[in-house]
């Protein structure tokens, strides 16, 4: 498509599908060599192909991670552009949620940003270069019911970000953050689920965004790829929201909402 990556090693934790396989096929597609780290578990990875290469990476583990950033140094030489995606979520209110589901969330959320970074920062300061561009959530700033673990993840991820934009800035590595609104994966089409009228959900859905549809893991992977690139170069400690508005419109009963609701109403 172009050649806005050309020369540059991408890491994209969780790649493997979702947001995260967006985001690497769209820097793959702007020439930057993207490896995929993900858990792949007792599966192996799959075969990599031109400017796609998957490895076994668990963000949670120290020395999983570490591993997986000397492997790819010493596959490719160089880490330019860190994408920390890997996320995990999950639908609990207080009182059900356990450790085991407080723990796992910030393991994966929060631990495995911190990790990546912690692993990446030396190399990309050896060359003086490099962009950490982190997936947050619209639900650092608000939350819907029975997320506040996840919730908390992601304000954190949120926090690294301007910790990160500040210590990293002058070895000039720039640190921001993509805050998706309600993106069609996996992750939430369970949400979805939990309503036995899909159609009606997506409908209502829709109608929460002042553009009047949820969004695709490709608007997620535009967005990246600005921030991934020099276009954004002055650009660091940002949280970049991506969600059709829907964090802007202040809600309204819909009963006083009508109108606007039919108006985003695709016949
Ligand atoms: P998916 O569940 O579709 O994909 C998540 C990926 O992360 C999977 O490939 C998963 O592997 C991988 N993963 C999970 N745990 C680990 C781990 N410990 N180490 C390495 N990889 C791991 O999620 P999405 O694509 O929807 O979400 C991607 C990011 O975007 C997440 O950070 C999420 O919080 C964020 N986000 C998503 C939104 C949405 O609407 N979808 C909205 C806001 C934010 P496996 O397949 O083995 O489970």
């Amino acid at each position: 498509m172009g050649n806005r990556l050309s020369g540059k090693v991408v890491v994209v934790t969780g790649g493997n599908r979702g947001i995260g396989r967006a985001i690497a096929e769209r820097l793959a597609d702007e020439e930057a060599m993207v490896v995929v780290g993900d858990l792949f578990d007792e599966r192996s990875p799959p075969v990599s192909v031109e400017r796609l290469a998957f490895m076994c990476l668990d963000v949670t583990k120290e020395t999983s991670v570490r591993a997986f950033v000397d492997e790819v140094l010493q596959k490719f030489g160089r880490i330019d552009v860190l994408v920390n995606n890997a996320g995990i979520i999950v639908h609990k209110s207080i009182d059900e949620q356990t450790v085991e589901d407080w723990d796992r969330l910030m393991a994966v959320n929060l631990r495995g940003p911190f990790l990546m970074a912690k692993y990446v920062a030396p190399e990309m300061r050896r060359v003086g270069l490099g962009t950490i561009v982190n997936i947050g959530s619209v639900e650092g700033f608000m939350v819907n019911p029975w997320h506040t673990a996840y919730a908390a993840t992601k304000a954190g991820v949120h926090g690294l970000t301007l910790g990160l934009s500040v210590d990293l800035g002058p070895d000039g590595i720039r640190c921001n953050t993509v805050c998706p609104g309600w993106i069609e994966t996996d992750l939430n089409r369970s949400y979805v689920e939990l309503h036995p009228d899909r159609s009606l959900v997506e409908r209502e859905l829709a109608q929460l965004h002042p553009v009047g549809r949820i969004g695709s893991p490709k608007e997620i992977a535009n967005a990246v790829l600005w921030l991934a690139s020099d276009e954004s170069s002055f650009v660091s400690g940002e949280m970049i929201a991506v969600d059709g508005a829907r964090t802007k419109k202040i809600s309204l009963p819909s009963i006083l909402d009508g109108d606007y609701r039919a108006k985003l109403t695709k016949p």
